[in-house]
């Protein structure tokens, strides 16, 4: 076995990777850009080296700086992790021509599986079904309009190195197909620098079921079984889980056994996975992954294996530990991906300091991965992933309950998190019969996403929050009368008056302080209210004898409240009625969140309509389109492709439009 191990990555994986060779005896090694210098991962590795500024192009990207590391620390071997260099070709044979042992497959391997329309080519041939399609090289407009009108619609627009779902499009009718193509193309440049297309027939609502594979340099070659990752969002996973509910055990071996073939035709080694769409009783083999799998997790909870640890031993020469028939999964586990985004605004990624993350007491059914704390800083440089809840149980409903029970405890503001739609999509009554497919969020958006108005208590904790002492420092006089701080004076009671603005709702709460304590007044309704801090800051608020624990956080445009059931924004009226002022001035179009412009989709003087695409922003590694807020004529564009830009930057004017003045 090695002595040191670097780990090319940042974040959870990072920190997930530093554990198990700690716990193997290997000495760690982090890198960080200069945005994580104070990271967990940092702080969790033996020894860190600084590899350049955040963006990721110049940091984790940059291969010679973490080979720089690797000599500077002595590293014998670099892990991946995945994203960034996982899949990277000359990064994995740099590694070996500097002497460090990659942990992972021969960069043979990484090459044929990173351009899907070679390992489509090299699946068919092994014997394995693939998804009818175009994959040649000739990449012009009217070849590609000739193999979809082969292929027939709806059709799927895919980059030939594509991955995390991007450079993918839908597209319906042979119109749309150009467009998609050109964003497509955009969107795969920028992301793997390479631009290749090819077309697929789209299935409309396919199960994703992916086989986990391992191989060593001896030749053999086992599977650790299917994990079911249907629960997706633009081709994005949401909740993954082991073993793949409801597939027909003859299914399941047949799935086991394409895996198998493709991985021996690419004489694999190391930790692969290789992904299949499945629909009535039919698969297709879609891509294999050459690195570790984000939901690496939930097979490692039925197997009781840990496979960082494979991947050490076999990078380091030695045979697998163990062989198929030695290999048993027993129980089911399930893992949901927290992500800093706003559902209610498209999943729109959210960025700020973690003000409040908390996670409920590990024990042997629940994982929490994450390589944050809280007081960190979500920026945009980086995915939005913040966590990986996973939790495991005898049976399928056992694992969700135990997911949904440690979800109602995670606690996250600072940022808006999808928690609350995570927990409404494990409510989900399809998902809860196992019958997931990867278009079941998107027919169910409308009750996925957060719509519900603040429940008075949320109310009542964002009110009592500001009136509520914290505990009194050690040693202090705790019974001195100049500590009380419950707003009783000498006189009449006393009130303050709060009016928030709950998502365009004026929501009006009235505290009253009386000798006998607090009370909270919704209009005419007259509440008795108590509140105390506990560890951690959270609250604990008694509204009319119902008790609830709240985690608050206020800033100068309101509240964040977090609760068991559910988080809320609730911003000061007069805050909002800014806002609103704000919006009504006629052909503001403005950045949501830091990034990059794409592309300009509009020239100046170009007439538009509401909800026309003016410009795309990437920020986050995806693309977010910008709309027309109202019609109107473009009457100056102030950002070109390729300029960096803030949030809240004004990108163009619209005026002469119904709305303008
Ligand atoms: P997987 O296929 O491993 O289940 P996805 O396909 O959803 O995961 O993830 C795709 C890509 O997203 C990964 O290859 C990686 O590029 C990126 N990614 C996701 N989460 C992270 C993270 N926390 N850190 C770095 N990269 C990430
Ligand atoms: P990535 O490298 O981005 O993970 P994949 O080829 O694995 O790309 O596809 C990502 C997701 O897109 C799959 O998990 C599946 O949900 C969906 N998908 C891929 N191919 C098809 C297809 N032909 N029809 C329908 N959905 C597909
Ligand atoms: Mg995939």
């Amino acid at each position: 076995m090695f002595k040191k191990l670097l780990i090319a990555n940042r974040g959870e994986i990072a920190c997930r990777v530093i554990r198990t060779a700690r716990r193997l005896g290997i000495k760690t090694v982090a890198v960080y850009s200069a945005a994580d210098s104070r990271s967990l991962a940092v702080a969790l590795a033996d020894e860190a080296y600084e590899i350049g500024p955040a963006p990721a192009h110049d940091s984790y990207l940059n291969a010679q700086a973490i080979l720089t590391a690797a000599r500077r620390s002595g590293a014998d071997a670099i892990h991946p992790g995945y994203g960034f260099l996982s899949e990277n070709t000359a990064f994995a044979a740099a590694c070996a021509k500097a002497s460090r042992i990659y942990v992972g497959p021969p960069a043979k391997a990484i090459h044929t599986m990173g351009d899907k329309a070679a390992a489509k080519a090299l699946a068919e041939k092994a014997g394995v079904p693939v998804v009818p399609g175009y994959r040649g090289e000739r990449q012009h407009a009217a070849i590609f309009a000739t193999e979809a009108a082969h292929i027939g619609y709806p059709l799927l627009v895919k980059a030939v190195a594509g991955g995390g779902g991007r450079g993918a499009r839908v597209v319906e009718r042979p119109n749309e197909l150009g467009a998609a193509l050109e964003s497509a193309c955009r969107e795969a440049t920028a992301a793997f620098g390479d631009g290749r297309l090819m077309l697929e027939k789209y299935l409309r609502a396919p199960r994703h079921v992916e086989v986990q594979v391992f191989g060593d340099r001896f030749g053999n070659l086992v599977h650790l079984y299917a994990r079911d990752c249907s629960a997706q969002r633009r081709y994005q996973k949401v909740i993954e889980e082991a073993p793949a509910p409801g597939l027909p055990p003859a299914l399941l071996r047949q799935l086991y056994d394409a895996a198998l073939k493709v991985a021996r035709a690419v004489k694999y080694q190391n930790a692969g996975t290789v992904e299949f769409i499945v629909e009535r009783g039919k698969f297709y083999f879609i891509e294999m992954n050459t690195r570790l799998q984000v939901e690496h997790a939930v097979t490692e909870m039925i197997t009781g294996l840990d496979l960082v640890e494979w991947q050490l031993r076999v990078a380091a020469g030695e045979k697998l530990p163990l062989k198929q028939p030695g290999i048993r999964a027993r129980g089911h586990a399930m893992e949901a991906r927290l992500y800093a985004e706003d559902p209610g605004r498209d999943f729109l990624p959210s960025i700020g300091r973690l003000t409040r993350f908390h996670f409920p007491l590990l024990d042997t059914d629940l994982r929490i991965e994450t390589g944050l704390r809280q007081g960190d800083e979500v920026t945009e440089f980086y995915d939005p992933m913040l966590a990986k809840i996973v939790a495991s149980g005898s049976d399928r409903r056992t694992a969700r309950e135990r997911l949904r029970a440690a979800l109602r405890q995670t606690r996250v503001l600072g940022v808006i998190s999808n928690r609350d739609f995570l927990l409404r999509l494990l409510a989900q009554p399809a998902f809860r019969r196992g019958a997931v497919d990867t278009a079941l969020i998107g027919r169910n958006l409308g009750q996925l996403a957060p719509h519900d108005p603040a429940p008075d208590i949320a109310l009542a904790a964002a009110v009592l929050s500001r009136v509520v002492t914290r505990r009194p420092k050690p040693g202090a006089d705790r019974f001195s009368p100049w500590r009380l701080r419950d707003g009783w004076q000498i006189g009449d009671a006393r009130t303050t008056d709060f009016v928030f603005d709950d998502r365009g709702t004026k929501r009006r709460v009235c505290l009253r302080f009386t000798p006998d304590g607090l009370s909270l007044e919704f209009g005419r309704r007259r509440l008795p209210a108590l509140a105390w801090v506990l560890d951690g800051d959270d609250l604990a608020v008694e509204l009319d004898g119902r008790r609830a624990e709240a985690s608050v956080a206020w800033d100068e445009h309101g509240a964040q409240i977090a609760l068991e059931d559910g988080t809320w924004r609730l911003g000061l009226a007069d805050e909002s009625a800014r806002r609103a002022a704000a919006a009504t001035v006629a052909g503001r179009v403005v950045a949501p969140m830091p990034g990059k412009i794409a592309a300009v989709h509009v020239t100046k003087g170009a007439r538009v309509t509401r909800g026309q695409i003016l410009l795309v922003l990437e920020a986050m590694k995806m693309e977010h389109a910008i709309t027309a807020p109202s019609d109107g004529v473009v009457t100056d564009i102030r950002y070109a492709a390729g300029d960096p830009v803030a949030e809240g930057a004004e990108l163009l004017v619209l005026g002469g439009g119904k709305e303008a003045r």
